[in-house]
């Protein structure tokens, strides 16, 4: 069993006498920032001059000021900034800026994985990655619960960096649900293999895929629509509840004996070794060098597939389908 942590393993007491500067105040830099002052740690909010999101942290009652006063003031700093931009904004505003022991932290391991982002030896430098979006990490923190997060140390300059990344834990109340410990390498290239070949592209594919097939058929596009896509939902709830067996336990045995004699025909051992491939992608840095370049060149291959998905029928018909649902939230 991999190691966990809970709130019974840390405390707030590391954070007596320091600052935390949240870089950024999107999806995650709001709901660290605002679970952080909540938990009594005293935050301030670094954004760029002309952020639109000034007044909105000061209306929810949080310290605001420039990336560079931020990180001054600060002892830990956060990069909730995106992923993209963390790197000039680590050499332009950051660095020059830490002072020895300070404490760098990030929510996500690619930049450091990929020396994107070379931090001075002076500081203690770990990660603290909540397993949901940050609108999540908020609502669950106020309904006193927390959303668990996975931790890891990629420099202990003070000796204390995890043991600080556990109070960080304990601030956002990712402590509540408990934190698993695990490396900068491992978050980074798993991270990037879920979304990739299960989680987004996987599904995606497989969804259109579905959808092609029976339209092509014939078949009208709103039932195609709700059968491949609409209930996904549904089935993911069940496994996110319970796994496969709650999920085959809620389906009828007809959809259950599909699921056994269909499934491995759609993803194959062909699928399988494709996977393997992109895995390896990722783990040479390939994936990550393609993607760095592409974001040198301003996305052209990123902007030319966004819009193409844009086009799809699918797309269409889901509009359609979900104004006629109105519970259902845009
Ligand atoms: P986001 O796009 O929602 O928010 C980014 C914020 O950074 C915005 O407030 C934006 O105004 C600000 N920003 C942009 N450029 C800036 C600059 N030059 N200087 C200062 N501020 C700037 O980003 P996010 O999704 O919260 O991602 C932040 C980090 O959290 C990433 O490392 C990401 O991988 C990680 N993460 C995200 C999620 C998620 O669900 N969104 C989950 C886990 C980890
Ligand atoms: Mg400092
Ligand atoms: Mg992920
Ligand atoms: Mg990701
Ligand atoms: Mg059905
Ligand atoms: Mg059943």
């Amino acid at each position: 069993m991999s190691k966990m942590y809970y709130e019974k393993d840390s405390s707030l007491e590391l954070f007596k006498g320091k600052k935390v500067a949240v870089l950024g105040y999107g999806s995650q830099g709001h709901a660290h920032a605002l679970n952080l002052k909540d938990s009594g740690v005293d935050v301030v909010v670094g954004l760029h001059e002309k952020s639109k999101s000034r007044d909105k942290v000061k209306a929810d009652g949080l310290e605001v000021m420039n990336v560079e006063d931020a990180v001054k003031v600060s002892q830990v700093v956060m990069m909730l900034v995106p992923d993209t931009k963390q790197k000039e904004v680590f050499d332009e505003k950051v660095k020059d800026n830490l002072d020895e022991g300070d404490a760098l932290a990030f929510a996500h391991g690619f930049n450091i994985h990929f020396s994107q982002i070379v931090p001075p030896k002076n500081v203690d430098v770990f990660m603290v990655a909540p397993k949901g979006p940050g609108h999540l990490v908020r609502r669950v923190y106020q309904d006193g619960k927390g959303v668990p997060a996975l931790l890891a140390v990629h420099q202990d300059y003070t000796g204390k960096a995890k043991e600080l990344g556990l109070a960080y834990s304990y601030g956002i109340g990712a402590l509540r649900a408990g934190v698993l410990e695990t490396t900068f390498k491992e978050e980074t290239e798993t991270d990037l293999f879920g979304e990739q070949a299960v989680l987004c592209g996987g599904v995606t594919e497989l969804i259109k895929a579905g959808f092609e097939t029976l339209v092509n058929a014939g078949y009208q596009k709103e039932v195609a629509y709700f059968e491949c896509l609409h209930e996904m939902k549904l089935i993911v709830d069940l496994l996110y509840e319970g796994g496969f067996e709650k999920m085959r336990h809620s389906i009828s045995d007809t959809a259950e004996y599909g699921d056994y004699m269909v499934g491995r025909r759609i993803v194959t051992d062909k699928t399988r070794e494709e996977m393997k491939g992109v895995l390896t992608e990722i783990q040479t840095g390939a994936f990550a060098k393609d993607w760095i370049m592409e974001n040198k060149l301003n996305r052209p291959v990123f902007n030319s597939f966004k819009q193409r998905e844009l086009e799809h029928p699918i797309v269409e018909v889901g509009k359609e389908l979900r104004g006629m649902m109105s519970w259902i939230k845009e």
